[in-house]
């Protein structure tokens, strides 16, 4: 029996170009270049092959006028919506508005002059532009003098962001600006669980949900999938960016399967499910599993394909899979659907699998 799907959050839904986030639409995926903005050519490829990987949103850095001035080539040129990442210079912000970005980021802690984020508000309104107003833990804490950082770093932190985006989102209750995501984020992800609860309690704009600064991949993915599922199956978040220093195509990746592991979105592609060897392995699975991962990359059919290492859980999983080995002493048992099919050598086992899971996707 299938388990029930989450429930979610009612929030508001906003367009960003042909995106909606929140409302009833299915949680988006989004990533950051990593580029130079201001090379309109490498950055338009990155947000193509972020695009490609699945990616449904693309943000870019705009911190000088270069960059600025590249966004219309980039805006012309990408398949998804851009997103101008803007700190300190609120007129990097008209500008990426001028080039036809479909949203905009602002944080509270670095762009903090009323006056300036009204101009922002206006142009965004006038243009149909979204903006995400973020607070980061590391940029909330005022630096004017000493005593009242000092008093802000006593109280608790997320209450602290809360409280400085409600100040900061009175700006735009005043210019009866509606056309917008939240975030809190941390690189501490029970923080950011702590408030991004807060954010769903207090107002029903749809949230972006990440771990900041989250680190390289194996400590990224962990955190990020901690402080995601967490929310996620509360149904607290309407986007998500995983973030993980490098190569931003592999956010992508294990954003998605965040999602489709929380039933949050249909699978795309084959779920691999593989043993995790013991000592009652009888032949070298890795290499086999590797090569049955790269043969079947390409089918975009939602099966399920288990490669097992022995009788113990084999013929089990091979119940609940689309194709299954279990393999032995130099042979596999193939099954599909639970149906024991035939068994082959070793060496035919990548074969087998993939000419039955390309079978089943095509059938
Ligand atoms: S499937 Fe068999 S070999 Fe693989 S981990 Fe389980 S018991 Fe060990």
């Amino acid at each position: 029996m299938e388990p029930p799907v989450i429930p979610r959050r009612a929030s508001r839904a906003v367009r960003v170009g042909d995106v909606v986030i929140g409302g009833r639409s299915l949680v988006s995926v989004q990533s950051m270049t990593n580029t130079p903005t201001s090379d309109a050519d490498a950055t338009a490829a990155q947000v193509d092959e972020l695009a490609a990987a699945g990616a449904e949103l693309v943000r870019v850095a705009v911190p000088t006028r270069e960059d600025s001035a590249a966004l219309t080539e980039i805006v012309r040129r990408s398949p998804v919506p851009i997103i101008a990442d803007v700190h300190f210079h609120f007129d990097r912000a008209l500008e990426a508005i001028d080039a036809g970005v479909a949203k905009i980021r602002l944080n509270p802690g670095n762009i903090a002059d009323r006056e300036q984020v009204r101009r922002v508000i206006r142009a965004a309104a006038d243009a149909k532009v979204a903006i995400r107003v973020g607070v980061n833990a590391g940029s909330v804490v005022s630096r004017t003098d000493e005593a009242s950082r000092q008093a802000e770093l006593a109280r608790p932190m997320d209450e602290l962001m809360a409280e400085k985006l409600a100040d900061y989102l009175g700006i735009f209750q005043e210019e009866d600006f509606h056309d917008l995501v939240l975030s809190a984020k941390s690189h501490d992800p029970y923080l950011c669980v702590l408030a991004n609860r807060r954010l769903a309690e207090l107002w029903d704009y749809p949230l972006h949900l990440g771990v900041t600064h989250a680190g390289p991949a194996e400590t990224a993915v962990v955190r990020s999938a901690a402080m995601l599922g967490a929310l996620l199956i509360e149904g607290v978040g309407d986007t998500v960016r995983v973030s993980i220093a490098g190569d931003p195509v592999r956010e992508v990746g294990v954003a998605l399967e965040l999602l489709w592991s929380l039933r949050l979105r249909p699978r795309r592609g084959v779920e691999l499910i593989a043993c995790p060897t013991c000592g009652r392995l009888q032949m070298d699975l890795l290499p086999i599993l590797d090569e049955v991962k790269r043969r079947l990359a390409d089918i975009d059919a939602p099966l399920t394909v288990a490669v097992m290492g022995c009788v113990v859980n084999g013929p089990g999983e091979a119940d609940h899979a689309d194709v299954a080995v279990c393999t032995g002493r130099g042979r596999a048992v193939l099954y599909c659907r639970g149906e024991r099919l035939r068994t082959v050598d070793a060496e035919e086992i990548a074969d087998a699998v993939e000419a039955e899971t390309r079978r089943l996707a095509e059938g």
